[in-house]
């Protein structure tokens, strides 16, 4: 079978309702709203998003956005920043770009009605205080607080939430809208003269994640049927600590906390970051998941502990509102109390290939945020870099979508897209959740912080197994096509993890520890077809 079918679900254009629209977006996070209120007012803007519109990445975001506002603070030490971090894979014209637009981005955020703290935070990875913060630790509430407001209260925009985008239309290389399921169960071709994607992230493939329930990878795996350049799927950025308590949701305890002065204690109250690196606990998040891994695997202890005693209580308990609320459930008192907490899947480096303007490889598709590769971050994100470059190629895209489409002709034909294939829907029921957490499990073992290998060639075959007998059934659920585009999106990772035979970034081999300069320096591009895997021996799940 052909991997993976070009359409999750047939349509036929004499059946299928249409609308017309001159631009869509598919995303209403920090990147979507952010493009979509960058197009001019008089501008048919169409906004959908698979949940309710506040369910993104973007509003979970705790620690802030990073931004040169201090008289101390100078831009090329940001870049600096961010070329360390990014470990040689970094493409330096998008990092100056980025880092030179940041403070105006904020402030336009002040103008859409977003408050921001006094002050400006520290983060691991930076050189200087330049962390811009909202209500503590809940920045990413606020920021869009103001921003979906602001999309709302904008005639030309419309925001259809609880739309489901299965497919992006194509025809001839150039992207013409996208195959929806609305809430009512009904299917609609949109058809755009330009379409800005900005689905965002895909840390649902991991059983540990910071993520809500949205990010599993859809945006990717769309874009990857629809012919588009996907690179570097294998930079997964784990976040080093994450609540772990047994009936908690896997909740992201902010490096913020650790820019405070935590520490971070194995089983044994020993303060192990001191034997790793010199910048202790503000070293870079992979360096910290890798030792925390490390020190979970030497103790047999299945978590570590951030400890904040030796801090101020009043200051801790004002600065980290969230936090001691979520620990408070638990019995936990962050200011006496040890945290118990484990690395999880933060944010997917990796995507869609942009340039510097925001462009895919694909005509009338442009991408934003999460969703893409641009080159900002290459093999590690700086921490508070991710907001920002949702809000810098989210108002680069919707601004040139915009012009791109008032220079296409309204006269539109419909094309004949053919959606034929044999899908197999009469086999035995599938019970999808049931293979989402195996897939989730599976991913966590063999391609989390640490792979190597045989895990990833065991991973691949069982991935391919799966893939086999679920890929080419019909669902009529969101669910399945989320499993499907999970499926997808693992193979991708997997397949580019075994490429890269170094360790560098977020990617870290431990049968390659070393970072190989001289053969790696450069992106991994996924084949537009992989090569087809041996299946077998699997396990059941
Ligand atoms: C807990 C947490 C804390 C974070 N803290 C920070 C921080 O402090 N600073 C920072 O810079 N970054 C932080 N990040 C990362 C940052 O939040 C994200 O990278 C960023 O918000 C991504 O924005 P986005 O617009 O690309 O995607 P998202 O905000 O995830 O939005 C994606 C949108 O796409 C929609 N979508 C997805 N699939 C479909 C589909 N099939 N059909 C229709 N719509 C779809 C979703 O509904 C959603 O509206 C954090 C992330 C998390 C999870």
């Amino acid at each position: 079978m052909t991997f993976p079918k070009r359409y999750l679900v047939r349509f036929g254009p004499k059946q299928t309702q249409h609308l017309f629209t001159d631009l869509l977006i598919i995303g209403g996070g920090i990147a979507g709203l952010r493009a979509a209120l960058a197009a001019p007012p008089e501008m048919r803007v169409l906004v959908v998003t698979k949940d309710k519109i506040r369910e993104s990445n973007s509003t979970y975001a705790q620690g802030g956005i990073a931004a040169v506002r201090s008289p101390e603070d100078r831009f090329e030490n940001h870049i600096e920043d961010t070329l360390i971090a990014g470990a040689g894979l970094c493409d330096r014209d998008v990092v100056e770009v980025v880092v030179r637009e940041a403070s105006r981005q904020i402030d336009d955020l002040i103008s859409f009605g977003a408050h921001f703290d006094e002050g400006l935070g520290m983060e691991g990875g930076h050189s200087a205080a330049r962390i811009v913060h909202a209500l503590g630790d809940a920045t990413g509430y606020e920021v869009m607080r103001a921003i979906i407001a602001r999309a709302r209260s904008a005639p030309n925009i419309t925001i259809w939430d609880r739309t489901f985008t299965l497919d992006l239309l194509t025809d001839g290389g150039a992207c013409l809208g996208a195959h929806v399921a609305r809430p009512t169960k009904e299917y609609l071709l949109i058809w755009s003269k330009q379409t800005i994607l900005a689905a965002g992230g895909a840390g649902m493939i991991y059983r540990e994640t910071t993520n809500p329930p949205v990010a599993t990878g859809d945006g990717m795996a769309a874009a990857y049927r629809a012919g588009a350049v996907l690179r570097d799927m294998e930079f997964m950025q784990f976040h080093p600590t994450v609540l772990y308590v047994a009936g908690s949701s896997r909740y992201l305890i902010t490096e913020a906390v650790r820019g405070e002065g935590a520490y971070l204690r194995d089983n044994q109250g020993h303060r192990f970051m001191l034997d790793v690196d010199s910048r202790a606990e503000l070293a870079t998040r992979d360096v910290v998941a890798q030792a925390i891994v490390q020190t979970m695997e030497r103790t047999q202890h299945p978590c570590v502990y951030l400890d904040l005693s030796h801090l101020d209580p009043d200051k801790v308990r004002s600065h980290f509102p969230g936090i001691d609320r979520v620990c408070r459930e638990f019995g936990l008192d962050i200011t006496r109390d040890p945290i118990p907490v484990r690395p999880g899947a933060h944010y997917m480096i990796g995507g869609v290939q942009v340039d510097a303007h925001g462009r895919t490889s694909l005509a009338n598709l442009w991408a934003a945020g999460e969703v893409t590769s641009s080159g900002l971050h290459g093999a590690n994100r700086l921490a508070s870099n991710s907001l920002l470059e949702g809000l810098v190629f989210g108002s680069l895209c919707g601004r040139l979508a915009a012009e791109a489409a008032v220079a296409t002709p309204d006269r539109f034909v419909v094309p004949r897209i053919e959606t034929t294939y044999e899908p197999e829907t009469d086999g035995p029921r599938l019970d999808v959740a049931d293979l989402t957490s195996s897939l989730r499990s599976l991913m966590m073992r063999k391609m989390g912080v640490v792979r190597e290998e045989s895990g990833l060639r065991e991973a691949e075959k069982q991935v391919a197994f799966w893939c086999r007998y679920v890929l080419r059934r019909e669902f009529h659920s969101r669910a399945g096509w989320e499993l499907q585009n999970m499926l997808t999106v693992s193979r991708l990772m997997i397949w580019t993890a075994l490429q890269r035979t170094e360790s560098r970034g977020v990617h870290y081999r431990a049968d390659f520890p070393q970072r190989d300069d001289w053969r790696w320096t450069r992106h991994i591009t996924c084949p537009a077809r992989l090569p087809d895997t041996p299946v077998g021996p699997v396990a059941g799940s």
